[in-house]
């Protein structure tokens, strides 16, 4: 059975609490133990897919086709432990199927309440599916005290009350604001949100101060004495330069000491850091830099692509270099000559999207990297895009595009290079589609496997011959058209087991040119940088040697 470690938070929003929760997963395994990882958010969408990434950030995508908290990626990125889909709960899910359970009558004509109903349903969420580690960390999405979030918190002390004290503790996140004009940390907001955390029944066991200066003994004793908690088991957390950094950071701090004190585990095994000074070191001593345009639609978050962000940074580690990318608005490109844009840069990636904005912009990025031989990834769209970009220009379909954003105009003619997907195989089912679908969960989505073409670019790369890569995506690159764009050079080295599916296109007379229908920066870890953006980035690191 699973120890429970429950992360709140407190005082403001946005302290890092997905972040602490993944290092403390990545110190735990450096212990030798099992971890995973949750995430319950109390907003009421059902699930983030539908949500705009300028709203809430990336849609992370689970080998199991769930639409998940970009935590979700955090979590993955520092333990390596792939989620799954009981691993992402909102309320609207929660009262979802509380609803559907009275409509089918299961509740046997109860009056169906909060407590008990909604608290039993989230009771069952956090342990369903997660027998198979030493520790289960949960982290609630939002700040205590808000009123969505009340049933959770309510829920999980309920948990912690119906086992015995040694399988749950609490862990809490706070701030210390430092107040210049008297030169001070203050604790009073700590302390009133632990106050608001007693209120509700729940005593946190460990306490993290996100702080930007250090925090004296004395400050730490009164935190301990006011919050009630040990004074090992004030964590303070500084910002830090790298995301990275963390794992070591709290590990100074002594989370994971006292986290294993916590639940009285003694003696406590000594902590392997090794994969985490490698990191350290790569980060602090890159021997070069390589500049990356990111051409998308949303630039303006940076949320929006944080996998893809993340990815690009690992590929750096894997090189020795540091990434330094810029994002650049698609749009801008439908206006202007990219040329002097691009030029700058030694490699150029454009990542997925939705809806027709920005696309004739990223289109003509993929023709200024094909025609000035600049490293070029494109995903999803970008590659989409990249198709589009080669019908049109080289294989004489002058009026070539896509039903996303082609189709919608009634009488127009176009050909359609990408089409809307209706139907496809997915282990030994047929899943059919049609363009009046629901929005949510009805695209393709989660772990496809594809096979490679002997001798292309993309096997070498890989090494194999067939991988397994996420996707998230309505529409598609139509096989229809593959010997006439292949006769142009651009070849299709990936595909579905069936043939059907395009999903890796790469030029033959480019030094580096792939676009990918999935997302392979969702399966990237800073100790083990994904091959594709490994690659990209040595490429890069090639053009930078060049200039
Ligand atoms: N909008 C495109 C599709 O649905 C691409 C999706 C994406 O980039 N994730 O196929």
């Amino acid at each position: 059975m699973a120890r429970f470690i429950f992360i709140t938070g407190g005082v403001v929003s946005s302290l890092g609490k997905g972040l602490a929760s993944a290092a403390l997963g990545a110190l735990l395994q450096a212990r030798g133990f099992t971890v995973r990882l949750r995430k319950l958010d109390p907003y009421l969408n059902v699930d983030p897919g539908t949500m705009s990434p300028f709203e809430h950030g990336e849609v992370f995508v689970t080998d199991d086709g769930a639409e998940t908290d970009l935590d979700l990626g955090h979590y993955e990125r520092f333990t390596g432990v792939s989620a799954r889909r009981a691993d992402s709960v909102s309320s609207g899910r929660i009262y979802s199927n509380v609803l559907e359970k009275e409509r089918r009558g299961e509740y046997l004509g109860k009056t169906i309440q909060v407590i008990p109903h909604v608290t039993d349903e989230i009771k069952e969420w956090i342990s369903a599916d997660g027998n198979d580690s030493d520790f289960m960390l949960c982290e609630i999405g939002g700040t205590v005290g808000d009123i969505e979030g009340l049933p959770f918190f309510e829920a999980i002390r309920q948990f912690a009350q119906d086992r015995p004290p040694e399988e749950c503790i609490f862990m809490h996140l706070t701030l210390l604001p430092y107040i210049s004009a008297s030169g001070e940390l203050k604790t009073k907001p700590t302390q009133h949100s632990v106050k608001e955390l007693r209120m509700i029944g729940l005593q946190p066991d460990i306490l993290v101060c996100r702080s930007e200066t250090p925090i004296p003994d004395k400050e730490k004793a009164k935190i301990a004495l006011f919050c009630d908690v040990r004074p090992e088991a004030v964590i303070p957390a500084y910002d830090l330069k790298s995301i990275y950094e963390a794992p070591m950071a709290y590990h100074a701090a002594g989370l994971d000491q006292a986290v294993l004190d916590a639940f009285r585990i003694n003696p406590v095994p000594k902590p392997n850091l090794t994969r985490w000074v490698d990191i350290e070191d790569r980060i602090h001593n890159a021997e070069g830099e390589v500049r990356v345009a990111i051409v998308g639609k949303y630039t303006l978050l940076e949320d929006a692509y944080k996998s893809i962000a993340e990815a690009l940074m690992h590929g750096g580690m894997a090189n020795r270099v540091s990434v330094n990318s810029d994002w650049i608005d698609a749009e801008i490109f439908e206006r202007e000559d990219p040329v002097p844009y691009l030029v700058p840069y030694q490699a150029i990636l454009v990542p997925g999207g939705f809806g027709e904005r920005g696309t004739e912009g990223k289109i003509k990025a993929a023709e200024f990297a094909r025609l000035h031989k600049v490293p070029y990834l494109g995903i999803c769209l970008g590659m989409q895009t990249a198709v589009i970009e080669a019908a049109r220009n080289l294989a004489g379909m002058k009026d070539a595009g896509s039903e996303e954003f082609d189709g919608g105009t009634e009488g127009k003619s176009f050909t359609p290079v990408v089409y809307h997907l209706k139907e496809w195989i997915k282990g030994n089912e047929r899943i059919e589609r049609s363009v009046d679908d629901a929005k949510g969960g009805t695209m393709r989505l989660g772990s496809y496997r594809a096979t490679l073409t002997e001798g292309s670019r993309a096997a070498s790369i890989y090494g194999c011959s067939s991988i397994d890569e996420r996707h998230r995506h309505r529409y598609e690159v139509n096989v229809k058209y593959r010997k006439a764009l292949e006769k142009t050079g651009l070849r299709f080295s990936g595909n579905s087991p069936d043939g059907t599916l395009p999903e890796i296109v790469e030029w033959t007379d480019h030094p580096w040119f792939i676009g990918v229908q999935f997302h392979p920066e969702l399966k990237s870890r800073p100790f083990d940088p994904h091959p594709l953006f490994a690659d990209f980035i040595r490429a890069a690191k090639e053009m930078s040697r060049l200039v």
